[in-house]
């Protein structure tokens, strides 16, 4: 049963006035808002078990360690990955994207080819950018239609034997536009390519499978599906993580250390140099588990009856047009209205109370590609309602009126 009501008590910031009037909240593609399991389960930690984990022999350094490995367990479950030690954490998307392109400078060569695609997040383009310039490897773009969607033919044109690494997202924070993964997975396969998908946009809104999509790596950030900020997951296959060199050195990540020569600790513990942040992970688990009792069948169906609605109300202001029209869409809803700025709008709605994002959302050539400075996004959770996006078509209605 998805009780809106019930849910949204779950939120103790939903509740709040800003600026006087009752919080709007839109801008879950930056971060997602926090249940209060989340909320306890950080307090918990801090109050009952806070301890580092991996190295003490003593009775809290266990529970502190069993419950994060506990956590590790619960993604593993949640994205199907085959083994425990094929999820390793992470600061965030970034930091995971980051760690592959690092572990390819061994394995590419001048005149190898990395196929991003026009849609990408900046953490999913310049980390490419720069292991072209470690390698001399060479940066491919699938480009995209007026719909903000990927051109599949040119992908196919554009894919070969020189290509190492194929790295798109699976929902575009800008557009909402749902890439056609699988399809895309199983080409670059065939090419001998490795292909990471970046899924920070996608967790919150689905159950990724990473044995039936069969990609070689997956990153996602917690703070966007209900848990912390600064931490994260990169999935990997076995085969990979275990080729692939560490991205960090430090404590943790060790067999043995001589100042002759190091060994490496077995996965997932040599990809996770230093301290990680233990009760941001604890709590991740807790958040995965929370969104898992709502059900993700039940999430989607309720947000795509959200952004068809928000679609037809939107579309009934004189002069905004939605910039992302694909056939697969999540959540999201960007758009301008006539010639205003963006920055404009946004501003003069935070005084209604109601938060979006405005300008390039860290996607600076989907904006090129429309000619455009930036949009005003809205991007819908499970928790929003039909209610805000009224608020939301009013305060647009008055925002215009003042700026036209
Ligand atoms: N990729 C996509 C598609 C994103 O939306 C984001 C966050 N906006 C990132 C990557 C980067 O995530 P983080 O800042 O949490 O590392």
């Amino acid at each position: 049963m998805f009780d809106i009501d019930q849910i949204r008590a779950d939120f103790p910031l939903l509740s709040q006035q800003v600026n006087g009037k009752p919080l709007v909240y839109f801008d879950n593609g930056a971060t997602s808002q926090k249940p209060k399991v989340v909320l306890d389960a950080i307090q918990k930690y801090y109050t009952e078990i806070n301890a580092n984990i991996h190295r003490g022999v003593h009775t809290l350094s266990q529970k502190a360690t069993d419950a994060y490995e506990n956590a590790r367990n619960i993604v593993q479950k949640h994205i199907n990955a085959k083994h425990n030690y094929e999820v390793i954490f992470t600061a965030g998307t970034t930091h995971g994207i980051n760690a592959v392109a690092n572990g390819f400078t061994k394995y590419l060569q001048k005149d190898d080819e990395i196929l991003i695609s026009a849609l990408e997040h900046h953490s999913n383009i310049v980390p490419w950018q720069m292991l072209c310039e470690r390698t001399g490897a060479l940066l491919k773009v699938i480009p995209i239609n007026e719909n903000g969607e990927l051109i599949l033919s040119d992908f196919e044109k554009q894919i070969s034997n020189k290509t190492k690494i194929v790295a798109v997202n699976h929902i575009s924070n800008a557009l909402g536009t749902i890439n056609p993964i699988k399809y895309i997975i199983d080409k670059a396969h065939q090419f001998g390519a490795a292909v990471l998908i970046d899924g920070a946009q996608a967790v919150p809104h689905l159950k990724p499978d990473v044995q039936e999509l069969d990609c070689d790596f997956y990153v996602f950030s917690g703070h966007k599906m209900c848990a912390p900020t600064g931490v994260g997951i990169l999935y990997g296959k076995e085969e990979w993580l275990q080729k692939l060199p560490p991205y960090q050195g430090g404590g943790e990540m060790i067999a043995t250390v001589t100042f002759n020569k190091t060994t490496y600790a077995d996965l997932p513990h040599k990809f996770e140099a230093g301290t990680p942040n233990i009760e941001a992970g604890i709590a991740l688990g807790t958040a995965i588990e929370y969104l898992n009792t709502i059900g993700f069948d039940a999430i989607a169906s309720y947000e795509k009856d959200l952004l068809e609605y928000a679609t037809t109300k939107l579309l009934e202001i004189e002069g905004l047009k939605i910039i992302g029209t694909a056939q697969q869409k999540a959540s999201v809803l960007s758009f301008i209205i006539d010639a205003i700025h963006p920055y404009d709008i946004g501003t003069i709605i935070d005084k209604m109370g109601i938060a979006v994002r405005t300008g390039h959302h860290c996607t600076q050539p989907i904006m090129d590609f429309f000619n455009i400075p930036g949009t005003v996004r809205a991007s819908f959770a499970f928790y929003n309602t039909k209610e805000e996006i009224d608020m939301l078509v009013v305060a647009l209605k008055k925002a215009k009126m003042m700026l036209s």
